[in-house]
């Protein structure tokens, strides 16, 4: 699925040398360049070369490059650093807080008394509601796997 010309999209332009970037790693499959906004030090995106919008859209090779790259620099990230964790995690559409229409793994290292991103503030909200009963547990994770091909 592509609802945008790749041409206008900056994560294409960074990857062709048409907008800045500030790469960490580089394959025919993958790149890792250097977010723009560092609330905290270190943090890294992750891409496919492809113009992939969402991880609805990426096939296996793709998802499994992207996933390779994303362990192999997320190593990096943490010597670098010295942070004491990371969260791996994507905005998958708009309504997640999807901001590029371009697949990108955010790689956000953690450092003691940072602040929660925005995009981890709704999970963490979440994290106070009231826990599903187990069958209702059970049910999602049937239905899950039954959609599992
Ligand atoms: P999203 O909100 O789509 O999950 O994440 C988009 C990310 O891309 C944000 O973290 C934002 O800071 C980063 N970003 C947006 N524009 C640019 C850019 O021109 N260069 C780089 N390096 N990062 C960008
Ligand atoms: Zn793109």
């Amino acid at each position: 699925m592509t609802t945008i010309n790749p041409s206008e999209c900056i994560f294409c332009r960074i990857l062709n040398g048409r907008a800045p970037g500030s790469f960490v790693y580089q394959d025919d499959f993958t790149a890792a360049f250097m977010d723009i906004r560092q609330p905290v030090p270190y943090r890294v995106l992750v891409v496919p070369r492809a113009h992939v919008e969402t991880v609805y859209d990426l096939d296996a090779a793709q998802a499994e490059a992207l996933f390779r790259t994303t362990v192999q620099v997320a190593r990096a990230v943490k010597a670098a650093s010295g942070c004491e964790g990371l969260n791996l995690f994507q905005n998958n559409g708009p309504l997640a807080g999807q901001d590029v229409p371009h697949v990108h793994m955010h790689i956000l290292p953690r450092y003691p008394g940072d602040a929660l991103q925005p995009s981890l503030k709704s999970f963490a909200q979440a994290m106070g509601l009231p826990m599903p009963d187990r069958a209702e547990l059970d049910r999602m994770a049937a239905e899950l796997r039954a959609s599992l091909a």
